[in-house]
């Protein structure tokens, strides 16, 4: 049973090696010519810029996934997990504490092999393609806070958890979801208020008539966000975004400074309205609502599997502790997950579409949605040619040709509408 898993992971891991692969030789083999929109903004130059910085990011990526690939094959197949179950299970006698020893650990090992990673990408890959403008005391600062956060919720959510499963033997599937809704509810609230002003800053919108401009749109899409306000993104990194966040009264509207650099007063605002066209359309609600779905799937199917031992023949599961088989699981759940990911890029992409319906709807045509998606494109280095196949397993948006295109056919169907 083993080696079959051993296959099945391989497969996979051989599968999202061969994506890499064809999506890199994809970009290198030739461009397609640009649609009009890219004229003036992009050239020759800078698609040679991208396609380093592309590669760039190809091959540390790379590395990561070897390393990653490595140590699952070492600790799950090398005979490393047992040795490691019982080495807790010797140490501490209570179920709550050794099972929070058991992950926390391997929480701490996952951290510190991505500290050199995370060094490389900020401080040599982005630095650069001049997108680091953090220093290295922020780097540190940002490494301890989100270890605090990190902690406080740890013990919170698997302390919790272990407590209800110790508490409730034979449903804790049911506690362990509801207990986890409810915290995940909280913290949707209490987020923006305790969590980001840890590492951002968010004040007023520095340009006056931009707020105002945003308040009409606002309006107009039937939205009350109690705040609009910009966060000093800039600090990190001169990658840009716009968000849209929280439920019931503490709605608000997020633009990255770096957003109101790189973008105009009418490119901003059709990014906001496709922001507000998520929620218009209902997409975040539905997505909360499908996560919880899988969760309480995940959770009861986590249950029955152990409480039948359907699968104590597979890596000796029967061996090893609550801890060891809940980890298992997950692991043997992220691997079945993966052929899950084209659907939910799908699902994803539909959701995009609709959003930028929205957005033309809103603005009166798709032109300035288009112009600004392709300044943050050029300010990004964004990849124009993906392989249509990693496009389509792994994009959550669509490709940016094909979105500018679809954009201006919008901005067609309003005015003949209009006409
Ligand atoms: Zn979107």
């Amino acid at each position: 049973m083993k080696l079959l898993l051993l296959f099945a992971y391989l497969f996979v891991t051989v599968i999202r090696f061969a994506l890499d692969w064809i999506n890199i030789r994809h970009r290198q083999k030739g461009r397609q010519p640009l649609p009009d929109e890219f004229f003036g903004q992009i050239d020759e130059e800078q698609l040679d810029h991208s396609d380093a910085y592309a590669l760039a990011g190809d091959r540390v990526g790379f590395i990561e996934s070897i390393v990653g690939v490595l140590l699952t094959l070492v600790f799950l197949f090398g005979g490393l997990l047992p040795w490691y179950d019982h080495m807790i299970a010797g140490f501490l006698d209570s179920f709550i504490l050794s099972g929070l020893l058991f992950f926390g650990l391997l929480a701490l090992v996952q951290l510190l092999v991505g500290i050199p990673f995370s060094l490389y990408r900020n401080f040599i890959l982005e630095e650069r393609f001049g997108f680091n403008r953090m220093s290295f005391k922020l780097w540190c600062a940002d490494l301890v806070k989100s270890l605090l956060v990190g902690s406080v919720l740890f013990l919170l959510l698997a302390g919790g958890a272990l407590w209800l499963v110790q508490w409730a033997p034979q449903g804790w599937w049911l506690w362990v979801w509801g207990f986890w809704l409810v915290i995940s509810i909280f913290l949707l609230f209490l987020s923006p208020y305790l969590i980001e002003p840890l590492f951002f800053k968010f004040t007023p919108l520095v340009r006056a008539d931009l707020e105002s401009d945003v308040r009409d749109l606002l309006t107009k899409a039937g939205a009350h966000a109690g705040k609009v306000l910009q966060v000093d993104a800039s600090r990190r990194s001169g990658h840009s975004n716009a968000y849209f966040t929280g439920i019931g009264k503490v709605k608000r509207v997020v633009l990255f400074d770096t957003l109101i650099e790189q973008l105009d007063n009418k490119e901003l605002l059709a990014v906001l309205a496709h922001e507000l066209g998520h929620w218009r359309c209902g997409h975040l609600r539905q997505q909360l609502i499908k996560s919880q779905f899988m969760a309480l799937f995940s959770f009861w199917l986590a249950f029955t599997l152990l409480q039948g031992q359907l699968l104590s023949g597979w890596f000796g599961l029967d061996q090893l502790s609550f801890a060891g088989q809940v980890l298992v699981l997950g692991w043997l759940g992220s691997l079945v997950g993966f052929f899950w990911t084209p659907l939910s890029s799908w699902w994803s992409r539909r959701h995009e579409r609709q959003a930028d319906q929205f957005a033309i709807n809103m603005v009166g045509s798709g032109q300035e949605l288009a112009s600004g998606l392709v300044k943050l494109a050029r300010e990004n280095l964004s990849n124009l040619f993906p392989h249509p196949l990693y496009a389509a397993v792994y994009y959550s948006h669509p490709p940016l040709v094909e979105r500018v295109l679809w954009l201006e056919q919008g901005k067609v169907q309003v005015k003949a509408s209009a006409d």
